[in-house]
């Protein structure tokens, strides 16, 4: 009896951990974290190569039933949420789940795929965790290092092409019902994704790094349509931020235009008297975007009168006093500023029409 509620009390401790570690426990989990089951065998399972998962489990069947049981009570007593998992092969045809139970019990498969998420878990994780779940395995297609054939259909194979593991064969594309795919090589990732959510079949293409001795990602095999219709896409995107890009600078020239006016408009009340080609060259010198004149700072922006009157002064300063000469000949440039001060100010004040 003790014996019993120890295995019990086991089960629940590692359920508990397993929830806690990774947002959710399900039924193979546990048992993987009981030793029951190892990765290895569930890739034989995934692989098809033995008919279920139970013939490989370490434990004893009615040892097993009470685990669930267990656990199933454990789940129950503490009303966590649950979502199912499903068991899909690493094959090229999915669309039939795994067996789990030796037996192909309806009522075990059922409960094998059990799935408990924390009792706080909200809608969001557990929409996720479904989702991972029920993933099927994807695709993988070998780049073969040498020549080797088909182990279906036998076809020679040269180096560099693609097989596929099904069960213990290495197959060709076109056994794989795969030859009318196309290749995206990897590089561009918005392209990629965009096709493969478009693509009802999408196969990773890798190929063993002999150096750093790991299979690495070369592209992916997809329908030709969907890879047509995400170059589309992407290439609207394009379209469409181009055209945001001219419109926003469009915008841009139309306030400078207004602005341009505004200051024009101001600079005219200021200086009735003032050439008024002249005028509208400063008003279009200083609101110029981003030239970093005093007409463009902020204070000149809300047409600030003080500022644009330093405006004109450089203006005419420039213009028409030989103030730039002077600056040329080595004036100090307060200096410079001092003696062509009057000629400013005499312009300045025919300008305002103070006589
Ligand atoms: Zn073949």
């Amino acid at each position: 009896m003790t014996r019993q509620k120890d295995s019990d009390d086991r089960v629940v401790r590692a359920a508990e951990h397993m929830l806690a570690d990774e947002g959710y426990v399900g039924v193979l989990d546990l048992f993987l974290a009981m030793h029951w089951l190892e990765q290895a065998h569930i890739q034989r399972w995934q692989r098809q190569q033995v008919p279920d998962l139970e013939g490989l489990m370490l434990s004893k069947r009615p040892k097993r039933l009470q685990a669930l049981e267990v656990f199933e009570a454990w789940a129950q007593e503490r009303d966590l949420p649950q979502v199912w998992a499903a068991f899909y092969p690493k094959s090229r045809w999915q669309d039939k789940e795994l067996q789990v139970t030796v037996d192909g019990d309806e009522d075990l498969e059922r409960r094998f795929r059990q799935v408990f998420l924390p009792e706080d878990a909200d809608a969001r994780s557990r929409k996720k965790v479904q989702a991972k779940v029920q993933e099927k395995p994807e695709l993988v297609a070998y780049m073969v290092r040498r020549e080797t054939e088909c182990g279906w259909c036998g076809t020679e194979l040269p180096k560099r092409s693609l097989i596929l593991l099904e069960k213990e064969a290495a197959i060709c594309l076109e056994c794989a019902e795969l030859d009318h795919l196309t290749f995206l090589g990897r590089g561009d990732a918005t392209l990629t994704r965009r096709a493969r959510s478009n693509s009802s079949l999408n196969v990773v293409i890798v190929e063993w790094a002999r150096r750093r001795k790991r299979y690495e990602r070369q592209g992916v095999l997809l329908e030709p349509w969907a890879l047509e219709k995400a170059e589309q896409e992407c290439c609207e995107d394009q379209d469409q931020r181009r055209i945001q890009r001219e419109k926003a600078a469009q915008r841009r020239a139309k306030d400078d235009r207004t602005y341009c006016d505004q200051v024009f408009q101001r600079l005219t009340d200021m200086f009735p008297n003032g050439d008024s080609d002249y005028l509208r060259n400063i008003a279009e010198h200083t609101t110029l975007r981003g030239s970093g004149r005093a007409g463009r700072s902020a204070a000149a922006k809300q047409l600030d009168d003080d500022m644009l009157r330093l405006a004109v002064i450089a203006g005419i300063r420039h213009d028409m006093t030989n103030y730039d000469e002077l600056l040329m000949l080595g004036w100090d440039r307060a200096e410079a500023r001092r003696e062509v001060n009057e000629r400013v100010n005499e312009i300045l004040a025919a300008w305002e029409n103070k006589e």
